[in-house]
């Protein structure tokens, strides 16, 4: 589970989210919606301990995580720019996060399979991240995230790169993934069907603030206020 209490983050003396109260249950699948600019991103970052609390408290499992190191958070996060290490091939890039945890070699060769297996990416093992197209490198990103089992998924407009058609396969693809293995998973986007459709629940936020938090049915059918309205384009 993850919990944010009273939480507030500034760069400087900009406030970008404004006392985020908000808890996701162990195993749910949260969409976070929002216009550009308005702070997702900086949400899964301090999830993951890549950016710091200005003020509030993070539970992760029910344990204060204000203060751990990144590197000691179960967290598996699928970048908006899929940070890839363009030194290694696609295969080492997918099982880069095992072999820092010293997984067994035939654990890593499994997973790794299983993962380029489940993202279509067979045939592409040895190339490097250069050698890929847009939609092949998000897929790749997308691999080297489920190898991990972490309990905790984070993913960044994963889908944004590909065209219309492999979006679709891919957003069920996704649904499937968490099925199979369960983890709390966010994942963030700005598309409106992508959040009505991989979404157990949607939290839209703007200017710093949650404007809602709920199933998509009610987010689209009892519209909190007006913006929730606007942005979902419910019928009025
Ligand atoms: P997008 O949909 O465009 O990816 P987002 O909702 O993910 O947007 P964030 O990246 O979380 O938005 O940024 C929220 C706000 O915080 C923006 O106004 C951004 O300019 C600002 N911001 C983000 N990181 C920093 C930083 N390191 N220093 C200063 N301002 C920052
Ligand atoms: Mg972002």
């Amino acid at each position: 589970s993850i919990r944010f209490e009273n939480v507030s983050k500034s760069f400087g003396k900009t406030k970008i989210i404004n006392n985020l109260n908000l808890s996701i249950e162990k195993g749910e699948r949260l969409i976070l919606l929002g216009p550009s600019g308005c702070g997702k991103s900086t949400i899964l970052r301090m999830i993951s301990g890549l950016e710091t609390i200005t003020t509030g408290n993070l539970y992760l499992n029910g344990k204060l995580a204000n203060d751990v190191d990144s590197g000691d958070r179960d967290i598996a996060m699928v970048f908006q720019n899929y940070a890839l290490y363009p030194h290694m091939t696609i295969e080492e890039n997918v099982g880069y996060g095992l072999r820092i945890h010293k997984e067994k070699k035939d654990v890593i060769r499994q997973r790794v399979k299983e993962a380029i297996d489940i993202l279509n990416l067979t045939g592409l093992e040895g190339r490097y991240p250069k050698e890929l197209s847009g939609g092949q490198r998000q897929r790749v990103a997308l691999a080297r995230a489920i190898v991990k089992r972490s309990d905790f998924f984070l993913l960044d407009e994963p889908l944004s790169n590909l065209d219309a058609q492999l979006r679709g396969q891919a957003r069920k693809e996704l649904v499937r993934i968490h099925e199979m293995y369960g983890q709390t998973f966010i994942y963030v986007t700005h598309d409106q069907i992508e959040a009505m459709t991989v979404g157990q629940r949607i939290a839209l936020l703007n200017g710093g603030d949650l404007q809602m938090l709920d199933t998509p049915h009610n987010v689209y059918h009892r519209p909190a206020n007006i913006f929730v309205a606007k942005f979902i384009g419910s019928p009025s």
